[in-house]
């Protein structure tokens, strides 16, 4: 099979495999799209010194076919769509056993340490396969294997409902599915993004407003907007110091924030900003395992066009320009798709 690597210094290639063997319980999927995700980009743009020797397929939002079945496998069949659930647990810790597999001690992550889905073939557990519905495309399942699985347990968390206003940090794919499941909830959504591509493709999934952050005072619209309260809800999927004060300082009193966004590293946030309007900050990781099912059934009762963020569909072997042009920001959601 042919998988992507990183050598290091934003470059990415596509080079020759071993077929993956699936042993007990395991199963190997034939991909048919695989998205490209933020977290890539932090591999991506490691040195060739860091990246030395590391020759792990990337790739954590595989959607595809089951291909091929391990032994003792049958809750799976070969031909069956998946979508394919973001970490290999051990399957039997009380984390995993809970469905909250992204806290399993022995969790494993495709594209480090284990192989990823930017290849041919996938080897993952036949547990990870989740039943990807004929009516969603493979598009829709690599965005349901993080993306919008991250965005609607976030959603989740802030309980979006028509008597909201929730303004949304970062108009990247996760913050473009949070936006997506938050308006079919009811809610009034305030994009900000300081790249207009990002801010456009807002608008046209159905943002309120999407607010510039270079040329515009946030909190001062924001306060405009919401009748000088703030906004009820917050979603920082930027990870930038700016989104994450932002999302803060944006609320009302008593408000809710979701943190997701990874990024700065620094301490960006003092209590003192939430202690006397007493706001709940909560932080949110990937989503529990069981999640899954009401996600897919949320986007098919609500038509949800997850698929239109896709802005960019490359085949494996340019796989080099696919991250290139996706390290340059200003695209929606990129995958790779195969026939
Ligand atoms: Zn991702
Ligand atoms: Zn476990």
């Amino acid at each position: 099979m042919r998988g992507v690597v990183f050598p290091g210094d934003r470059r990415a290639e596509v080079r020759d495999f071993p077929d993956p063997e699936p042993g007990p319980d395991e199963v190997v999927v034939r991909i048919k799209a695989a998205g490209l995700c933020g977290s890539d980009l932090h591999l991506y743009r490691q040195t060739a010194a860091q990246r030395a020797g590391n020759d792990t397929i990337p790739g954590h939002e595989p959607s595809g076919v089951v291909e091929a079945l391990g032994p003792g496998v049958d809750t799976v069949q070969v031909g069956d769509r998946v979508s394919v659930y973001h970490y290999r647990g051990c399957g039997h810790c009380k984390h995993c056993r809970a469905g909250n597999v992204m806290w399993c001690a022995e969790r494993r992550g495709y594209g480090g340490p284990i192989h990823g889905a930017d290849a041919d073939l996938l080897l993952t557990d036949a547990r990870n396969c989740m039943p990807l519905p004929d009516e969603l495309s493979y598009a829709h399942g690599a965005l349901m294997a993080c993306a919008a699985g991250t965005a609607f347990s976030s959603m989740h968390k802030l309980q979006v409902s028509g008597q909201d206003t929730l303004v949304i940090f970062g108009q990247g794919p996760v913050g473009l599915c949070g936006l997506l499941v938050a308006k079919a909830l009811g809610g009034r959504v305030i994009g900000v993004d300081p790249i207009p591509e990002r801010r456009a493709l807002a608008l046209q999934l159905g943002a309120d407003k999407a607010l510039d952050p270079g040329q515009t005072d946030v909190l001062t619209a924001v306060r405009d907007l919401t009748h000088g309260d703030g906004a009820d809800l917050a979603f920082e999927t930027s990870g930038s110091a700016a989104g994450q004060n932002g999302a803060v300082d944006c609320l009302r009193l008593g408000g809710k924030a979701v943190f997701v966004g990874f990024g700065v590293q620094d301490k960006t946030l003092n209590p003192s900003q939430f202690i006397g309007r007493q706001l709940t900050l909560m932080g949110s990781f990937v989503m529990p395992v069981y999640m899954y099912y009401d996600l897919a059934q949320f986007v098919l009762d609500h038509d949800l066009p997850l698929d239109r963020m896709v802005t960019h569909r490359f085949p494996l072997e340019q796989a080099p320009e696919a991250f290139a042009l996706f390290d340059r920001g200003a695209t929606g959601k990129v995958v790779l798709e195969w026939a």
